[in-house]
């Protein structure tokens, strides 16, 4: 007899999608259960112990200011905070913080346990149930089953997974656990593609082997930058990391066991992240180098294990052994654990609509390292809009899709549904157009607004923004009112060579007008570079043009004869809820746009459920 319970919401899996999925449907007033195959490993770093960096920093404040988790619980539990790019242009400033790693996973999982709604409970779920293409719950181990409404499967890098270090090969999606059997048969049969990609992570050593003195240090910054919106302040003491580097005599090991490297053996054949080469990788793609850098960084306050950043391998245990004790500062260290690859099932995610639910099964949401992205940030902010929209569906409110000018999240999950991947995906600023305007400075004023109206933002953030509006509206009109001869104030800010500082000199009333310095920070970006924003959002107004021109679900591209058949099949493929989206599609031409546009305008285009 199979026990059942019933909630409206399921998520699988409690990494940092899971996460954030269960905790934004569980505030949104959802009754959620978040099972997870163990309750030790909530919100577990499977990779290097830290949170943010380029483009990922900027999408950990835009998952705060809608609501989420991830940044508050980092602003808790850091270790080392860093503004990233600091010598460059605001739009590349990047927050990045070492985190106290079994710190960050009990504040997440305190964080969990105490959220009204939400249900956290240590399952094995092995199988999908689904009648007539409709979710209708999860089977877990142990003869038992959830029904629910929707279910968000975030399973990481779990499914069908294998460990591979050397010639040695075994079932696990993460060091020291199983891996997910039912879960890709249920999707297969059910029409959901699977694909597998491959990741890897270097070996950590004990603090107490490693020689720091002949080490280059990497502090801190002085005055350390919170990542949450709602964080006043960063009190806690931090603790530097260190450099060092590989050397010729590194590289000479690895080439000479190169075949023993499963990447190389042909054992593994699936493809890894190019932009995080292994360090055999690295030694073969940039056989001119002789040196690659590598960061020691410390995995928390009471461990003394330090992340080896710079050499992710699968090479044997014994090659592993040589290279590290070649390495300065390293040579008496001791391995606490090997580096390894692991391959895994992922799921086509063009096969998604933008709200993230499967286009082969209603109800079913996918967040995560599941849809062939990689990285904590790119995860989180999965989960939360999985979360956030499988709410909103059950309470039959509309969607919630970000715009690729609102978020670097709009653009991440644009890109995957639209473009799919071929590798595992990660964000990088370069991949957004309008990233003059998605800098981590806005993303507040940005996203705020929307957090708010849909429930996931409190009051008391939504009163600090607004107060924070109303300064800088008050400080911008100040400037433009005051004159210096010819100029105004806003004039001789504009010049780049102008700092708060040397404006106060020259106009002293302006002292007594100066707020936070969040706010003159804000007011000063904004002055800076009005020209190239303004620039932007007229670029952003042709692209909303295209966006609101909206494809209906059920459009029959069969039935437009003059179609190539490429662009019939893509689109068959991807079904575009746009022509924005349509525009996207690798391989689509300005000419098949303008067949599909005229079809469009001929047919009467039934406007969508507008997006918030
Ligand atoms: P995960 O954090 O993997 O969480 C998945 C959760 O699902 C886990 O809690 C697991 O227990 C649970 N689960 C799985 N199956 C089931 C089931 N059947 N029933 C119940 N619960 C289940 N990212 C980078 O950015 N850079 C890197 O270099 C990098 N290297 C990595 C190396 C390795 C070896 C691994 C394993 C990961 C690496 N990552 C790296 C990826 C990073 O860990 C993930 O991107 C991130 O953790 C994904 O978050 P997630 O929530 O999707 O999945």
């Amino acid at each position: 007899m199979s026990y059942q319970y019933s909630y409206d919401v399921i998520v699988v899996g409690a990494g940092h999608a899971g996460c954030e999925a269960a905790l934004a449907c569980a505030r949104l007033g959802v009754r959620t259960a978040l099972l997870t195959m163990n309750c030790d490993t909530v919100a577990q770093m499977s990779c290097n112990p830290a949170i943010g960096g380029v483009a990922k920093g900027q999408m950990v404040r835009e998952i705060d200011a809608l609501g989420g988790e991830m940044a508050k619980v980092i602003d808790q539990t850091g270790i080392q905070f860093r503004l990233l790019n600091r010598r460059k242009g605001p739009a590349m400033h990047s927050p990045r913080a070492q985190a106290d790693k079994k710190l960050y996973q009990f504040d997440m999982k305190g964080r969990v346990e105490g959220q009204e709604n939400l249900t956290l409970r240590q399952e094995v779920v092995e199988g999908l149930w689904v009648e007539e293409d409709q979710i209708k719950g999860i089977h877990v181990k142990g003869a038992a089953s959830y029904r629910a409404s929707a279910v968000i499967l975030t399973t990481g890098t779990f499914m069908q997974a294998v460990m591979h270090t050397g010639e040695s090969k075994s079932q696990g999606g993460r060091a020291g656990e199983g891996a997910t059997q039912g879960i890709s048969e249920s999707l297969v049969s059910h029409g959901v593609k699977l694909e597998r990609f491959k990741t890897g992570t270097p070996p950590r050593v004990n603090g107490r082997t490693v020689d720091f003195s002949v080490l280059e240090e990497q502090p801190g910054d002085a005055q350390p930058q919170a990542f949450s919106f709602q964080t006043t302040v960063i009190e806690q003491e931090q603790i530097p990391c260190f450099i060092t580097h590989t050397n010729e005599s590194v590289h000479d090991i690895i080439q000479a066991n190169l075949d023993r490297a499963p990447m190389y053996s042909g054992q593994i054949d699936s493809t890894g992240p190019r932009y995080c080469p292994s360090i055999e990788d690295k030694v073969v793609r940039f056989s001119d180098r002789t040196s690659h850098q590598i960061f020691l960084e410390p995995e928390g306050r009471n461990t003394r294990e330090v992340y080896c950043n710079g050499i992710s391998t699968s090479l044997p245990r014994d090659v592993q052994e040589s290279i590290i004790h070649l390495i300065p500062g390293l040579e008496r260290s001791e391995i606490m654990r090997f580096g390894y690859a692991v391959e895994y099932d992922y799921a086509d995610p063009t096969q998604l609509w933008h709200t993230l639910e499967s286009k082969c099964v209603e109800g079913l949401y996918l967040a995560g390292q599941i849809n062939g992205t990689t990285g904590y940030e790119e995860a989180a902010g999965q989960g939360l809009l999985a979360g956030i929209n499988a709410t909103m569906k059950i309470q039959q409110r509309p969607s919630f899709v970000l715009d690729r000018s609102q978020a670097y999240l709009g653009v991440m999950i644009d890109d995957l549904v639209t473009r799919g991947v071929d590798e595992p995906y990660r964000m990088f600023t370069s991949r957004a157009e309008y990233r003059l305007l998605l800098r981590q400075d806005n993303a507040d004023r940005r996203l705020m607004p929307l957090g708010y109206r849909i429930g996931l933002v409190n009051q008391e953030a939504w009163d600090g923004l607004q107060k924070k509006e109303q300064q800088i509206e008050t400080l911008t009109t100040q400037l433009r009112s005051i004159r210096v001869g010819s100029d105004s104030a806003e004039k001789i800010l504009r010049r780049p060579e102008t700092t708060w500082e040397s404006l106060m000199e020259r106009i002293p009333e302006l002292r007594g007008s100066i707020c936070s310095s969040e706010v003159m920070r804000q007011v000063e970006i904004e002055t800076k570079y009005s020209g190239y924003v303004q620039r932007q959002s007229l670029e952003i107004e042709r692209h909303q043009r295209l966006e609101s021109k909206k494809i209906p679900e059920f459009f029959d591209f069969q039935a437009v004869p003059q179609l190539r058949v490429e662009a019939r099949e893509k689109f068959l493929k991807v079904h575009p809820t746009s022509l924005g989206q349509a525009s996207r599609i690798s391989g689509i031409t300005p000419a098949d746009l303008a067949v599909l546009m005229v079809y469009l305008d001929g047919r009467a285009v039934i406007p969508m459920e507008s997006e918030m």
